[in-house]
């Protein structure tokens, strides 16, 4: 492995490797083998991907004395409910700016799930109607925060930028390990596309091995979607001063995405019941769902290369839903 990250600070928040396990009834199934990436697993807040980002963009913050945290997400953000965990277990202060962009309410999305999670956390909520606002307001809480004499520091949306990525050039490297042990080489990695940190940073870990990527999109049409991963690639690049690799081995899709970010489908949720049902594996609906009807119904795959599936996290966000679960989980007679 070409890649070194020691010269960046990054605070422990996992215990790594997670497993990368075996799912022998999805296999049997879908006819290849599925190796499940188990990011979801871990000791802080319920775990999930962005815990890795927060490693080193958590570190970075410990670099430049920062005291507080703000971030922001949507009402059900993973992001938002791990920055307000890791910022109780580091002391520092935490403002989450959430927005209103998913069409949904009441009181399952609104107040359980993550967002019950990010009041245990002792986070301060803001809301706001869009993203755009929530985005300004964001910069003047911070601009606001420092005039009072606190450290602040904004964390992007999902935690992605360059450095956030770099947790998954770690990762690549760890599934990289985990497969040599198996004897298994090439390998089809399928992780969900959101504001693009993880597939980045799987990419640029994984470009010199014999891997290809599959990335549905949660958020955005593929063809955006797949400009804003090239961005996200070259940026994550940048800090580790190396090319950015080619996107000839990523493959993005939208044929999962649905009506948009948030907004599950009915194949979501059968992709739920099938890997709860054949693995006792939770999936979220607004995420890992939407990977796993992709990983269930596309047809391209090569027949004897193994899948792994990474496993983001996200259940905690299904609480969400709870109303709309029950109905579409409801037993087939
Ligand atoms: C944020 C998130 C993703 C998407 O990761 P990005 O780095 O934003 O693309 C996937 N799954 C879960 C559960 C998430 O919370």
């Amino acid at each position: 492995m070409g890649i070194t990250l020691t010269g960046f600070r990054r605070i422990p928040l996992g215990t790594w490797p997670t497993l990368l396990q075996e799912a022998p009834r999805l296999s049997e199934m879908i006819g290849r083998r599925v190796l499940i990436k188990r990011d979801d697993v871990g000791e802080l807040g319920l775990a999930g991907n962005k815990v890795r980002k927060l490693e080193f963009l958590l570190g970075d913050a410990a670099e430049t004395g920062a005291d507080t945290v703000i971030t922001l997400g949507a009402l059900q953000s993973n992001h938002a409910r791990l920055t307000a965990a890791a910022a109780a277990r580091l002391g520092l202060r935490c403002e989450l700016v959430l927005y209103r962009s998913v069409p949904r309410s009441g009181a399952a999305y609104e107040e359980s799930g993550n967002m019950l999670l990010d009041r245990l956390f002792g986070a301060v909520v803001h809301t706001r109607a869009t993203r755009a606002e929530a985005e300004s307001f964001a910069e003047e809480l911070a601009e606001k925060r420092r005039a009072a004499g606190r450290n602040a520091l904004v964390i992007p949306v999902g935690g992605s930028n360059g450095l956030g990525s770099l947790g998954y050039v770690a990762a690549a490297a760890e599934i990289e390990a985990q497969l040599r042990e198996r004897r298994i080489e090439q390998a089809r990695i399928i992780a969900p596309l959101g504001s693009c940190g993880t597939a980045a940073g799987l990419v640029v870990g994984g470009s010199q091995l014999p891997w290809s990527f599959d990335f549905p999109c949660v958020r955005a049409a593929a063809e955006p979607s797949r400009t804003d991963l090239s961005q996200m690639i070259s940026q994550t690049a940048d800090v580790l001063g190396i090319e950015a690799p080619s996107m000839e081995k990523v493959q993005v899709t939208d044929r999962t995405l649905g009506a948009g970010y948030g907004q599950p489908t009915e194949g979501v949720w059968q992709a739920l019941r099938t890997i709860a049902g054949r693995e006792g594996v939770v999936l979220d609906p607004v995420y890992t769902g939407k990977a796993a009807h992709h990983l269930l119904t596309a047809t391209e795959f090569e027949p004897d290369v193994p899948i792994v599936f990474v496993h983001t996290g996200g259940a905690s966000g299904l609480f969400g839903y709870a109303p709309e679960a029950t109905r579409s989980l409801a037993p087939n007679e």
